[in-house]
């Protein structure tokens, strides 16, 4: 039998395999990703290490389903008309009323080039050419992998989905850099404007950009309430 541990007690956000020995749960499976039923059969799951794995599951007993939680990809766009970009202003929580790239969950059965392209209509009505992947983010403390794209925008026909209150051409000067929604947005487009001053998007010799975030932005504020 391969090493299986055997949870014999669950505190909150840990787990114990024997007396005294403490797995914390944290780096594994953050409390928001617990689940108490299987959603495959309905019935109880459990937490433990499944027999030839590493790291606790929701296991389901009955059916046998083993429920991974894998992180997710957030796919979006830099939206080029000449020399501005399109940014979207966010009508939805975290960061309502802050300033960020159209960006979106990647849907099964997509591709992320064409997550990215769907995403940019939803969120700002925007037809774009899809072009070079720009950056890759990982965002580890909230599971998420973050791919930003380069894009042509088609037209100037752009309006604010419903996850948007409004949408908007900057170009660099007027970029609300105290008022982006998320540290992936700033990098994203800290890189690309210098990427541009130094020619390497016209001629398309800047390198894919990547970063790890592994720390959650404080305090992670809302413009919900401010009032003009
Ligand atoms: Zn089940």
């Amino acid at each position: 039998m391969a090493r299986t541990l055997c949870m014999t007690r669950r505190t909150a956000g840990a787990i114990q395999k024997r007396p005294g020995a403490v797995i914390h749960l944290a780096p594994f499976l953050p409390n928001a990703s617990l689940m108490k039923f299987c959603s495959n059969c309905g019935h109880a799951v459990v937490l433990r290490v499944p027999e030839g794995d590493n790291r606790p599951r929701s296991v389901c007993d009955s059916c046998g389903t083993i429920h991974y939680v894998n992180p997710r990809n957030v796919v979006g766009t830099i939206p080029v008309w000449e020399d501005k970009i399109l940014i979207c202003k966010r009508a939805i929580e975290p960061r309502y009323g802050f300033w960020t790239l159209p960006a979106g969950f990647m849907e099964i059965g997509e591709t992320t080039a064409q997550a990215a392209s769907r995403e940019t209509l939803e969120e700002a009505g925007a037809r774009v050419e899809v072009g070079e992947l720009f950056s890759m983010l990982n965002v580890p403390h909230v599971h998420q992998v973050h791919l930003f794209y380069l894009a042509r925008l088609l037209d100037l026909d752009v309006a604010p989905g419903e996850e948007s209150l409004e949408v908007k051409l900057v170009d660099e000067a007027d970029v609300p850099w105290d008022d982006l929604a998320f540290p992936t947005v700033i990098h994203t487009l800290r890189c690309f404007f210098a990427d541009r001053a130094a020619g390497r998007i016209a001629d398309s010799s800047f390198r894919l950009h990547t970063l790890d975030i592994d720390k959650p932005m404080r305090p992670l504020t809302s413009r919900a309430t401010v009032t003009p």
